[in-house]
């Protein structure tokens, strides 16, 4: 297949996956979400294709089957990863739609989840793993920044410096830390425990690479659930011009972005 043929067919894939959740979730997205979606998989594609193409298992499922919680539920993990063989080593990838910079800030939450699919395969598949990455598939500010401003120059030395692959490290602590960790949220969810973080809490900061960013622009701003959210709401108003970005984001969203979103949603159901 030429380059061409292999991008008609991604698209193409891409659209029958859209009308597929779109029919299993009910959801829309704006067109502008949707091009961005598609943009994003193919630019991953086009810097990823080295591995995508060595990859010789996709969506390998494995479980760690009987887990108890602290007030004594079974529970069960499951996961689904990439896994590449060749010359007698083994990698196995986990995609992620985050950004590098991102996880490389937040590794200790991805070191656990992939550890423990680490431990499933090693030890209940029984086979050797000599490397676990995590595929980091959002591009960065730069890929972006030369994608808004259509320079094909200045995106190809973006494109050259984004580095998606994270290398995570394997330990056997944080196996055990990440169980306990799920055992206390599937007691949290059987409990009927939703209550989310504290306003303050929205307003700590996560550490980046030279800056640091809050929960709520980090986490919140890619919530649906944000504005029935009582804390972010709480959080919004107290700090109503401290955070001047911020505030912007929360008032675009009652104007063209909502009605793109209502348009979207409404066709779906007439089609539906
Ligand atoms: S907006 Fe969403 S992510 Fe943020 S606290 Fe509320 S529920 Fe959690």
């Amino acid at each position: 297949m030429t380059d061409q043929e292999i991008e008609s067919a991604i698209a193409e894939m891409f659209e029958q996956n859209y009308e597929l959740l779109q029919a299993e979730g009910g959801h829309s997205l704006t067109q502008d979400t949707k091009r961005t979606a598609l943009q994003q998989v193919m630019l991953y594609w086009r810097k990823m294709r080295d591995i995508a193409e060595r990859v010789t298992e996709t969506e390998v499922k494995l479980t760690l089957p009987e887990q108890q919680t602290p007030k004594g539920r079974k529970y069960s993990i499951h996961g689904v990863v990439d896994i590449v063989q060749e010359d007698e080593r083994t990698v196995m990838y986990d995609i992620k739609t985050h950004d590098a910079e991102y996880v490389e800030s937040n590794i200790s939450d991805y070191e656990k989840q992939l550890n423990i699919y680490a431990h499933i395969w090693q030890n209940l598949r029984g086979q050797p793993l000599d490397q676990t990455a995590i595929i980091a598939t959002a591009y960065p500010k730069e890929v972006k920044q030369a994608l808004n401003a259509e320079d094909d120059v200045a995106l190809e030395a973006a494109l050259e410096q984004w580095e998606p692959l994270v290398n995570i490290p394997f330990d056997q602590q944080h196996v055990d830390d990440v169980i306990s960790d799920f055992g206390d949220v599937v007691d949290a969810i059987e409990d009927r425990q939703f209550t989310p973080p504290s306003a303050t809490h929205l307003g700590q900061q996560y550490k980046t690479k030279g800056r640091e960013r809050r929960f709520a622009t980090q986490i919140c701003s890619n919530c649906d659930g944000r504005f029935s959210c009582s804390s972010y709401r709480a959080y919004t108003q107290s700090n109503r011009g401290s955070d001047a970005s911020f505030n912007r984001y929360f008032r675009e969203f009652d104007s063209t972005d909502q009605e793109e979103w209502l348009s979207a949603n409404l066709e779906a159901d007439l089609e539906t």
